[in-house]
């Protein structure tokens, strides 16, 4: 793959879009002059980073300016080029994109950690500007991941907890999964080759001996599916190596985890799902309490899938995952896949989409808008968005997701600064339980509300984990 060229390229972009392909040429030509005469740590020519960067973008089908983006994104950081220059020969939005991904210059800073700090804050908010800004980075990410062999070791280790801490969750946010898998099992890689190898080895022959039952699996239901006229087309799907080793690192043997292989069956409409659930279930029984219901409750990133885990051919327990050719590549690419849906106005559905329906994309905003200081918000944002997550029901069975260690406190500030303010009592699973309660994944949350509540006290602010909870108490302490 490293040995791409443009017209590799030219023939991915053609597939889907072929009246991007002259601007596309010129901003090849463009990052080639301006690179010219630059080699990476492999002894490469600099442009095949370049390549390969603006390659994965039109695997996942961006648009003409996110590729011409993509082929120019080191073009202000590394050569001479301006914004305004780029904006001028070829657009400002592919200005605005270069721009995006360029690092700050360090002169505007005196020492290196807070230079960091500074551009890790820009990436982090670009998603409020441009999210195809977040996918070029990612993109690039990636290429850098790929090619980290060729890094000092020192670099190496610094490269891949970044993109554990920082990218992987980025990538999972906006729903783009198969990244996310990728860079989290080449950071693996750096950060513990010997468990990487131990689970690789481990994954390869728990799947070598469970091929035969799988295979005998889709034959069975590609039938079953025949027979009642549901098109259909199966994928067999294994767990990711950092994915086992997160389970592992819970104390799970991998025999153990029940859904390290998944059947996937992909129907044309949601009707065909629910029927071809119906229709697995008559023939392999389901174990009851592992069924997910993902299409009417879609995951905060908007997945969308039925999870049933039943008992398999050979006696064995796989699990299968049913959903949509659509909902599929949207748990492939996730908000990138709106580039095919909304073709040119992908942008503004994926901005619109993100600030409407992405729980995340507030919490982002409240914490930007809360810690001016950069040191706090990359600290924040790492603990409360980047790290642990736990999922709760409210009463109408929406989900909401919320930092480890939160409380019915942030649970109240999440449904509106009101009900946090008049909170009187919280009720977890049918239970009263002191507002101050640690939250589990699943809860189902009850907050009750009553005129004459006393309100926040400043005790809150140590028992709430959300910059939206803390800010609201704050301004009704100050009030
Ligand atoms: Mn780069």
């Amino acid at each position: 793959m490293n040995g791409i060229s443009i017209d590799d390229l030219l023939e991915k972009v053609k597939i889907y879009n072929k009246e991007g392909l002259g601007d596309i040429k010129k901003a090849y030509e463009c990052a080639y002059y301006l690179h010219d005469g630059q080699v990476r740590q492999s002894g490469e020519p600099y442009i095949i980073h370049s390549l390969n960067v603006a390659y994965i973008l039109a695997e996942m089908h961006a648009d003409t300016n996110t590729i011409c983006a993509g082929l120019l994104h080191d073009t202000i950081e590394d050569t001479k080029i301006s914004k305004e220059e780029i904006a001028k020969i070829f657009n400002p939005d592919i200005a605005e994109l270069v721009d995006g991904v360029t690092k700050i210059s360090k002169m505007n800073f005196s020492t290196k950690q807070e230079q960091i700090l500074a551009n890790t804050r820009k990436i982090i908010t670009s998603i409020k500007k441009d999210v195809r800004i977040i996918m070029i980075k990612l993109a690039d990410r990636l290429h850098n991941m790929r090619t980290l062999q060729y890094k000092k070791k020192e670099k190496q280790q610094e490269n891949a907890l970044e993109t554990i801490e920082v990218f992987a969750p980025l990538a999972y946010y906006i729903g783009c999964y198969k990244i996310k898998n990728e860079l989290e099992d080449l950071s693996l890689r750096y950060l513990d080759l010997e468990a990487y190898k131990e689970i690789r080895e481990k994954r390869e022959k728990i799947a070598e001996a469970n091929t035969p039952f799988l295979e005998e699996m889709v034959l069975t239901i590609k039938n079953l599916l025949e027979k009642k006229d549901i098109p259909a087309e199966t994928k067999i799907r294994i767990k990711s190596i950092y994915e086992i080793y997160k389970k592992e690192s819970k104390g799970k043997e991998i025999s153990e985890i029940h859904d390290l292989f998944a059947l996937k069956v992909l129907v044309d409409n949601i009707g065909n799902c629910y029927q071809s659930l119906g229709l697995i279930h008559s023939k392999y029984h389901p174990i009851n309490d592992k069924f997910k219901d993902y299409i009417c409750n879609p995951k905060t990133n908007k997945y969308q899938s039925l999870h049933t885990t039943v008992f398999g051919e050979g006696g064995k327990i796989f699990q299968t995952q049913i959903r949509t050719f659509q909902m599929d590549d949207i748990a492939t690419n996730g908000l990138a896949t709106y580039w095919d849906i909304h073709k040119g106005a992908a942008r503004n559905k994926m901005q619109k989409e993100l600030k409407e329906k992405f729980q995340f994309y507030r919490s982002l905003q409240e914490i930007d808008d809360s810690f001016l200081n950069n040191q706090e918000f990359v600290s924040q944002i790492k603990h409360e968005l980047l790290a642990g997550k736990i999922y709760i029901y409210t009463t109408e069975g929406e989900i909401i997701e919320l930092p480890k260690g939160s409380t019915p406190i942030d649970v109240a500030y999440s449904l509106g600064e009101s009900i946090g303010n008049k909170m009187a009592q919280s009720i977890v699973n049918s239970h009263l339980v002191p507002i101050t309660y640690q939250l589990n994944n699943k809860d189902r949350v009850e907050i009750v509300t009553d005129e004459n509540a006393t309100g926040p006290s400043p005790s809150w602010l140590n028992n709430s984990k959300t910059t939206v909870a803390k800010t609201k108490i704050k301004n009704y302490l100050r009030a």
